[in-house]
């Protein structure tokens, strides 16, 4: 029995020059938590060439949603980010991760920190209705260097909180900050000195981060996770896990350096 299953794409949507997002068939035995990644690719020479990525699609969907950078001498993304509707992708039978609402404690406000596809798998999360049950808000944050590469988040939000299913329990309980670092916007600055110097809370009109009230996922390049961890520990944030669930939990969006 193959180690993978072959999906076909259904739709591709291309954001910038360096991201696209793209939609494939879900195996009807493919079970997953919101926030999980899986490893996915396409056939290479002598053997698949497979990556992790976060699934982007909440659990109830039919079809499964991935967000993706496009690296131009990327050994999977120089290949991926040509692929188009009726391809076959390959995907891993076995979805895992850290950012599940199982490794949090129950707290009232739920904070997602992003940078770049750091963003996928809040984008899952935040179509999750059980999130919705389990705390009064949900914040999402993403970063990044331009305006351009805030359109799948913004674009998202706004359709969850249209969304037929999860809209009702979204309203009033989503809100999305989006700042930006390399360009002018109405935010910018990094998400670790926008919490440090109280930007974010006075942007949310909200005080600031507290353990016994919050709990924190985060999802970037190492950098940002190393200085949104430290940051948050400072504030008395504990990290969970599956086996022992506590205030936050992190997530590398990939592997080696970047925004
Ligand atoms: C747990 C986990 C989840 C991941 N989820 C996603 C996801 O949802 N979407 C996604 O696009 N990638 C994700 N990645 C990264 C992904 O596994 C690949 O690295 C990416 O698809 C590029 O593959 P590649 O073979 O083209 O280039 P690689 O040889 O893997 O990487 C080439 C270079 O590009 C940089 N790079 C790789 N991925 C990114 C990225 N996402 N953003 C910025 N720089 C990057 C690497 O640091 C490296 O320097 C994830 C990685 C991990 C470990």
């Amino acid at each position: 029995m193959s180690a993978f299953y072959e999906e076909t794409v259904l739709s591709v949507k291309h954001y910038t020059d360096t991201l696209f997002s793209f939609r494939i068939t879900r195996p009807q035995a493919f079970r997953f938590r919101a926030g999980e990644f899986v490893m996915i690719g396409l056939e290479g020479e002598k053997k698949p060439l497979m990556r992790a990525y976060s699934i982007a699609s909440p659990t109830w969907d039919e079809e499964l949603e991935f967000y993706s950078i496009k690296v131009a001498d990327g050994a999977l993304t120089s290949r991926l980010q040509h692929i188009k509707e009726g391809d076959k992708i390959l995907l891993g039978k076995k979805p895992v991760g850290t950012l599940v609402t199982d490794a949090l404690t129950p707290g009232k406000r739920l904070f997602f920190f992003s940078t770049g596809t750091g963003f996928a798998p809040f984008a899952s999360l935040i179509r999750e209705p059980d999130v919705y049950e389990r705390f009064d808000e949900v914040i999402v944050t993403h970063t990044c260097r331009t305006l351009a590469e805030l359109t799948y988040s913004r674009d998202l939000v706004e359709s969850v909180l249209n969304d037929e299913l999860v809209g009702e329990m979204a309203n009033g309980k989503l809100r999305y900050v989006s700042s930006v670092t390399r360009e002018d916007g109405p935010l910018m600055g990094r998400i670790t000195d926008l919490i440090e110097n109280g930007k974010l809370f006075e942007v949310l009109g909200e005080s600031s981060l507290d353990p016994t009230s919050d709990r924190v996922m985060i999802c970037g390049s190492s950098a940002m996770l190393a200085d949104t961890r430290a940051i948050v520990e400072k504030f008395g944030f504990k990290e969970g896990s599956n086996a022992a669930p506590a205030d936050y939990v992190y997530e590398k969006a990939f592997v080696g350096d970047g925004i």
